[in-house]
């Protein structure tokens, strides 16, 4: 077992203890670096950062050994940032990336996820030009260094940003490219149609297409439904179409030590699976039932 693999997951980020909160529920997990909103994912209501017990949670960090650069916010989901022909919601997803990437700068993390948004109809091209152009507006003005980390999606209704070659059109277009990156979600590639279990094809293609060099977060999730589902739907490690071993591939691939991989896999009986599923992986060793025993 190589002790320096970063692995973690999500966690929650709610009162009263907010960061600190967070910072020790990653830790009762055995996880060395964690994912966290910085409010509900469903909407954009935000608490002022004064309140969430920053600096609390970072003298944690230290004390555990945590890297607080390694630390991953998502953006909330609801906003759509490529979709140009609704200027209301664009210019709000705009500012709201804006505020995410202070408060993400706030905490002393590094990295944004952003789900890249949806045609609604318009067409890729026309989203990834108006992402590529929101992306512009947002560097320009949020006065961080903290970059965003586009997540590869499912294909679920319209989505943008469901094969590698549509990430790095994004990212080419883009007069910022250095503070572009990718989150890798094994679940979503999955069921976008790659070979999930080809580890070494995935990370090689991505490499061609992409850059390794642009891979910052991978999301390690099971999924419910089969190759090329176009479905998006997490399972618990193990209990779904792409397999623990696959999963523990790349949780131990050399060149995916140093990259923050993160679990979303759905809790069970409204417990938490997280603490198991890192112990299974680090150790690579699936207990049989593991779930049914839980
Ligand atoms: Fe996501
Ligand atoms: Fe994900
Ligand atoms: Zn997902």
């Amino acid at each position: 077992m190589n002790k320096n693999i970063l692995l973690g997951c999500h966690v929650g980020m709610g009162s009263p203890n907010y960061f600190l909160g967070s910072v020790k529920e990653a830790i009762s997990y055995g996880a060395n670096t964690f994912m966290f909103y910085t409010g509900a994912p469903q909407n954009s209501f935000r608490k002022p950062i004064n309140e969430l017990l920053i600096e609390e949670g970072k003298e944690l960090l230290v004390k555990a050994g945590i890297d607080v650069t390694k630390l991953i916010v998502h953006a909330p989901y609801i906003i759509n940032p490529a979709n140009k022909n609704r200027p209301d919601l664009y210019h709000n997803s705009k500012e709201f990336i804006i505020s995410e990437l202070r408060r993400t700068y706030a905490f002393g993390a590094k990295i944004l996820v952003l789900h890249p948004g949806a045609h609604v109809g318009y067409g890729s091209e026309e989203a990834i030009q108006s992402l590529a152009e929101a992306l512009d507006y947002i560097f320009e003005n949020d006065g961080t260094d903290v970059k965003i980390a586009i997540e590869t999606m499912a294909g679920k209704g319209t989505e943008i940003g469901i094969s590698f070659e549509e990430i790095s059109k994004i990212i080419s277009k883009s007069r910022y490219k250095n503070r572009l990156g990718v989150c890798l979600d094994t679940c979503h590639i999955n069921d976008a149609g790659y070979n999930v279990h080809d580890v070494d094809s995935v990370l090689e293609t991505f490499d061609k297409v992409i850059g390794l060099d642009k891979l910052l977060v991978c999301h390690l999730n099971d999924s419910k439904n089969p190759v090329g589902a176009h479905k998006d739907r997490h399972e618990n490690i193990g209990y779904g179409e792409i397999g623990f071993e696959t999963i523990s591939k790349y949780v131990h691939h050399p060149l995916l030590i140093n990259i923050p991989k993160i679990l979303e896999t759905p809790y069970i009986d409204g417990k938490a699976p997280y603490k198991k599923e890192i112990e299974m992986l680090l150790s690579n060793k699936l207990i049989d039932n593991w779930k049914e025993n839980f």
